[in-house]
């Protein structure tokens, strides 16, 4: 019997939907659209979509769509959906790799999010540890915001929580092995 294909919209975004499973490990499908996920969501107010819309979007394949989002870029990552959820969709994990795919199709909806991620993973590639003074330093000046946050660095330094010279951890290269590890195992993709 021959099979009758609707429309190639359809096949495209079946192969992403297929695509972000495989990379993300997440079974999107379990999903049943309960809701609550997006009503325990602490960042959802912000989003432009809530958590259980960007699944039901990789669910039907709408991948313009929510890779141009700003959800996938405000979801802080901190679980509570997957501890609600009734099907143990990690959202959080698919979040992750919309991100990454958002990044490679240069789609980023939130640019300073994305600048932020990528200059913390630079600086405890760097040191071991993240060195809040040069990363704040480096982000203000790419992001356009020359004086943003700066009057509050004396008071931070004072209490100990920033320093100007960064600390190194004791073996720095095992972090970067681990880098490299990763980069190589994702064909030297961004991280
Ligand atoms: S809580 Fe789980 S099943 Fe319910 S909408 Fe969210 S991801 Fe889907
Ligand atoms: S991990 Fe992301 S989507 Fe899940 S509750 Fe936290 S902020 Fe929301």
């Amino acid at each position: 019997m021959k099979t009758i294909e609707l429309s190639s919209v359809l096949t495209a975004g079946k192969a992403f939907t297929a695509k972000v499973e495989a990379d993300s490990k997440v079974n999107v499908r379990s999903c049943y659209q309960c809701g609550k996920c997006s009503a325990g969501c602490p960042a959802a107010y912000a989003m432009d979509y809530a958590p259980h819309q960007v699944i039901r979007m990789v669910q039907l394949g709408l991948e313009d769509r929510v890779l141009s989002s700003h959800a996938i870029w405000l979801c802080a990552s901190c679980e509570n959906c997957i501890t609600r959820c009734p099907r143990d969709v990690d959202l959080p994990a698919l979040m992750d790799t919309l991100r990454r795919a958002a990044y490679k199709k240069g789609t980023v909806a939130e640019k300073n999010v994305a600048l932020f991620n990528n200059l913390f993973l630079q600086s405890v590639e760097t040191y071991g540890r993240p060195h809040e003074m040069s990363m704040m330093m480096r982000y203000n000046m790419k992001s356009g915001q020359l004086m943003k946050d700066v009057f509050r660095g004396p008071e931070l330094m004072k209490r100990g929580k920033m320093s100007l010279r960064p600390e190194k951890i004791r073996d720095n290269g095992a972090v970067r092995r681990i880098f490299g590890r990763v980069r190589a195992s994702s064909g030297g993709e961004q991280l």
